[in-house]
């Protein structure tokens, strides 16, 4: 049996940054790096499989605002913002920057905030970047050791991992959500929380595409429809977002889908069922858009319908535009002038609230996240220890919390897990 002075399950960036604050503070307070010894046990034969496939394989690697802006543009729910705050404040984007550029991957803001690494890096680098961290502050990484059982003892945790235990002073939980299963996060730690007597949220979908009963049409698949609102409507109750919406085989995705998914998958639970819709022109009122419409039927009544619709501010994508005149009951060769009062309301309608299907599905394994986990009312958000087990933490994306897309999640998970580790650290005597 293994005695180690702090053990951390999970080589994702959360894992990996709280073993290398862990050593950053023990090495702070003096304690030599023989007698604060730091495993992490990671399951794959490589870590930070997620980080290798983010951003397509470019890795989105955080935003660029200062913590409170970076709050409240990735993280909606007021709660998770709360709980988050001490460790966004306490290793900032700006940190996690300087960090890697001192490993010599440098990284860039583009005009929306996202930031990546400059070109010519790649999602891998970063992750090696974060693996020379690791080596650097002697942090043992044992990869292909998939932790199966966590027993709490009277002042260690015993944990085995095939047919060897290891027994740890301090434990730090960094497994990761559910969602992507084959890049190893498979929600063991939610288990391995629960049995130690924490409460689990139930995991659901976040960041995920939406799958509708009736599929797009083919020719639809790829089609974009550029700053709309898309809007989840069931049981009387409506939420919305605005964005992009990207047609699919199997129904939609693109950021407003990506966004408004976590909601979507809520009313679909809670009412059994949920309709969406896009408005084509969010910026117009339906008396604007109408008023739009008269206006060029005056000035140019022999325009076809389908043309002006083709050529107005924030148009529908033209392979849209004859589904949107056939779903409204426009004749496609419509002049503006010929257009009945009737068919013009219909338009209107259909322009504002076009019904994009029904919800099927939202499917957990396919989101970027997952919401759900260890419930943050049990966890400290000054130290992200354990509030039930003494030398117990938790870091990163295994936390009831989901951000949005932009760089939120992985800084989320860097900053919880430098927190967690710090702390931890704390805990172990001179
Ligand atoms: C396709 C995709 C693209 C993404 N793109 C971005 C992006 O560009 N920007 C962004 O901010 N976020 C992005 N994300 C989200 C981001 O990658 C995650 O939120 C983040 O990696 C979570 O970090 P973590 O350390 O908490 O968990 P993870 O990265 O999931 O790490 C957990 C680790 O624990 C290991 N583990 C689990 N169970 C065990 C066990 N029993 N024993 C041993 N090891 C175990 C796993 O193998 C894994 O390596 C993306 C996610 C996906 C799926």
């Amino acid at each position: 049996m293994k005695r180690i002075d702090m053990l951390v399950v999970g080589g994702g960036a959360a894992g990996m940054l709280a073993a290398v604050a862990a050593r950053e503070a023990a090495r702070k307070r003096q304690i030599p790096d023989k007698d604060f010894s730091i495993v992490i046990l990671e399951r794959n034969a490589l870590p930070g499989a997620k980080i290798r496939i983010s951003g397509g394989g470019r890795c989105n690697v955080t935003h660029a605002a200062e913590p409170d802006e970076l709050l409240a543009r990735g993280f909606l729910n007021r709660s998770e913002q709360r709980f988050l705050r001490h460790a966004l404040h306490t290793f900032r984007s700006d940190d996690l920057l300087a960090l890697l550029d001192r490993q010599g991957v440098r990284c860039e803001a583009r005009p929306d905030g996202k930031v990546f690494p400059v070109a010519g890096f790649s999602a891998s680098d970063v992750v090696h970047a974060l693996e020379r961290m690791t080596e650097e502050r002697a942090v043992t990484m044992e990869t292909s050791c998939t932790v199966g059982a966590i027993e709490r003892l009277e002042d260690a945790f015993a944990v085995t991992a095939g047919e060897r235990t290891f027994t740890a002073a301090v434990l730090i939980l960094a497994t990761g959500g559910v969602s992507y299963p084959s890049t190893g996060s498979r929600g063991d730690g939610l288990l391995f929380a629960r049995r130690l007597g924490h409460t689990i949220v139930k995991p659901s979908p976040a960041l995920a595409p939406v799958l509708t009963m009736e599929k797009p049409s083919p020719m639809l698949a790829g089609v974009s429809l550029r700053s709309v609102a898309l809007i989840a409507s069931a049981g009387g109750k409506q939420v919305s977002r605005r964005g992009d919406v990207l047609f699919t085989h199997r129904g939609f995705s693109g950021p407003a889908v990506l966004s408004l998914s976590r909601a979507v998958a809520e009313l679909f639970r809670t009412e059994g069922s949920c309709r969406l819709f896009a408005d084509m022109f969010p910026d117009l009122t339906p008396d604007a858009l109408q008023e739009t419409l008269l206006l060029e039927t005056k000035r140019n009544g022999a325009k076809l319908v389908r043309k002006f619709l083709q050529h107005s501010q924030g148009a529908p994508p033209s392979a849209l535009i004859a589904v949107i005149m056939h779903q409204a009951g426009v004749p496609a060769d419509v002049q503006l002038s010929g257009l009945a009062r009737a068919s013009r309301l219909s338009l209107l309608q259909t322009l504002k609230r076009f019904p994009l299907g029904s919800v099927k599905a939202v499917p957990l394994e396919e989101g970027e996240v997952s919401a759900g986990g260890v419930s943050l009312t049990e966890v400290n958000p000054k130290t992200m220890q354990s509030r039930l087990v003494p030398a117990l933490f938790f870091a990163g994306e295994l936390l009831d919390y989901a951000g949005e897309i932009g760089g939120f999640n992985l800084q989320a998970a860097f900053s919880v897990g430098y927190l967690a580790g710090r702390s931890a650290a704390g805990l172990r005597s001179r």
